[in-house]
């Protein structure tokens, strides 16, 4: 292994491991601090964001997702993608669901009680799909809040399921028979069979963006997506795209049949101060429309 030059090769390599391995450590104790309820005042580090989805056809607003971000108190607001590997891996996503889940839902009973109802959809994770901590949170979540069941959505991945099919399963009929939504989120681009698919009570098949930014430009993309919402309807499923950012995408999906999209063509994700003025915007454009339509025939 003495090779002749290649010693400091190994020893730059090595140091760079140890960087990576220290700053990955002192992110997990941030996280591990950041979510530790217990403390007198953790400071609120983690922030929901809110992506609109609306009808294909009417564009009226029917939910939104919750999507959750960290204020990192020195690198900024960190997308899911930098640190929710690190919460799976060290078993912290029973604080950050628990979190996540406890303020979308309060903010989608707000929203009840308003007399605006809108679904929340929540992200499950691999891990605590088949935790033990997720029906009695389900079952304090909707007790403490009053939500109508209906108007909370689960969205779990193909891989998420399949992680332990027959406990996913389980998971997915326990969900159900408290009357909260089930999305396959992604759905398309896992290992679950059809066969699956016929045994899982779930209310949503939401389309995985890879294939709809490849609607407009690729007939065989066309053709999975027109048989996904097709089945999707015959199985009696919502059908939603995720991930829809032009106009051409969106007459495909209306053509197509598909019932509901998301993506940065009507809103990317927003805080909900940003999103209660977003939503009044196009309930008032809605309404100016429906009037002029009314007013034209
Ligand atoms: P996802 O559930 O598939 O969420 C969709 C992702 O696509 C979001 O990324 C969203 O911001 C992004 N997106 C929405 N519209 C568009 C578009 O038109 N174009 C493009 N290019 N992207 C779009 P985000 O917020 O970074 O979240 C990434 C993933 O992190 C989510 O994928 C979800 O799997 C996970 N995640 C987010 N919040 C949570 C959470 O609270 N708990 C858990 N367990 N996972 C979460
Ligand atoms: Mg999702
Ligand atoms: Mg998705
Ligand atoms: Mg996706």
């Amino acid at each position: 292994l003495a090779k002749s030059g290649g010693g400091g090769g190994v020893s730059r390599y090595d140091s760079e491991i140890d960087r990576a391995d220290r700053d990955r450590g002192t992110r997990v104790e941030e996280l591990r601090a950041a979510l530790d309820l217990g403390r007198p005042d953790p400071g609120e580090q983690f922030v929901i964001y809110y992506q609109p989805q609306v009808d294909v056809r009417s564009l009226a607003v029917t939910g939104v997702e919750a999507l959750v971000r960290w204020q990192h108190p020195g690198l900024g607001l960190l997308a899911p993608g930098e640190f929710i590997d690190l919460v799976e891996k060290y078993g912290l996503m029973p604080e950050l669901t628990a979190r996540v889940l406890g303020e979308a839902a309060a903010q989608a009973a707000r929203w009840q009680a308003d007399g605006v109802p809108l679904r929340m959809s929540v992200n499950i994770s691999t891990s605590f799909l088949t935790h033990p901590e997720l029906l009695p949170l389900l079952d304090t979540v909707l007790a403490s809040t009053a939500l109508d069941p209906a108007l909370l959505v689960l969205e779990v991945t193909e891989t998420t399921l399949m992680a332990d099919a027959v406990r996913g399963l389980e998971a997915a009929h326990a969900i159900a028979a408290r009357g909260v939504g089930l999305s396959i989120d992604d759905y398309g681009t896992g290992y679950s069979s059809l066969a699956y698919l016929n045994d899982l009570p779930a209310t949503e098949l939401k389309l995985d963006q890879s294939f709809v930014s490849r609607l407009v430009v690729d007939d065989r993309t066309a053709a999975i997506v027109a048989a996904t919402i097709e089945l999707a309807h015959r199985l009696g499923l919502r059908s939603i795209a995720e991930g829809v950012e032009d106009d051409a995408t969106l007459a495909v999906l209306e053509t197509l049949g598909c019932d509901e999209c998301q993506g940065y063509l009507h809103s990317r994700p927003r805080p909900i101060a940003s999103l209660e003025p977003w939503l009044r915007a196009r309930r008032a454009l809605l309404a100016r429309r429906g009037v002029l339509g009314a007013s034209a025939t």
